[in-house]
């Protein structure tokens, strides 16, 4: 049996990742399609005060407008130099919102004169389910690293540029999006949620 999912994003690359892990764990068990195969669907203000408050309220508000169980990421970068800044700001550090050039540019500034043992840093991923009926379930995903003095590499998006992840001699904007997905907060945080996605899917029958 097949069961719809609605995915809070108007991202495709988000949808496919996430179809990418569920088909591997279900296949063909769940369709799951973004919030724009639904014209009244409004793109929910984040007023909340962390990631989990965040992936909540998009999570909730698609589960209440469309009916149908609904999941949602809410996810950034957050700086320990900077306690944990720009953290749930990471789309709008600079100001204007999913402005990358200029979120980037002005951590490389906060950052300027920061020793090297002190660029330490972790991108958090949060993913949260929720049904129609009330029911929620979340989990989440860290990716550390820390925050290089030069931007380096053309692949990913947002921060990928200035990050480098533990363990590696290169960026986060150097490596392939498999190899990414791999390690990152959001495949760790999706790869975590998809069991108990599944799981209470087939309990609704
Ligand atoms: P959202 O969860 O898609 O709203 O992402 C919030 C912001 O966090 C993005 O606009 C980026 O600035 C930053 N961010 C989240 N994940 C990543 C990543 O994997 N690489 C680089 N920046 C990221």
């Amino acid at each position: 049996m097949s069961h719809t999912l609605v995915l809070a994003t108007r991202n495709k690359g988000k949808i496919g990742e996430f179809r990418r892990i569920l088909d591997a764990i279900a296949p063909g068990e769940i369709n799951l399609i973004g919030v724009d195969e639904f014209a009244d669907l409004v793109d929910v203000e984040e007023t909340g005060k962390s990631f989990e408050e965040n992936a909540l309220i998009k999570a909730r508000y698609t589960a209440a407008a469309t009916g149908l169980p609904a999941i949602s990421d809410d996810s950034g970068l957050c700086v320990d130099f900077l306690n944990g800044d720009p953290g749930i700001y990471s789309a709008r550090w600079a100001g204007e919102h999913g402005n990358d050039q200029a979120n980037l540019e002005k951590l490389l500034a906060q950052m300027k004169d920061v020793a090297d043992e002190n660029r330490t840093a972790h991108f958090t991923c949060v993913a949260a389910l929720a049904l129609p009926d009330g029911r929620i379930h979340v989990e989440e995903g860290f990716f550390p690293g820390h925050i290089l003095h030069t931007p380096i590499g053309e692949n990913g998006f947002g921060y990928d540029p200035i990050f480098a992840p533990d363990g590696l001699s290169i960026s986060s904007a150097q490596m392939s999006a498999e190899a990414k997905d791999a390690i990152s907060h959001r495949g760790k945080a999706l790869r975590s949620i998809a069991p108990h996605v599944i799981q209470i899917l087939r309990s609704l029958g």
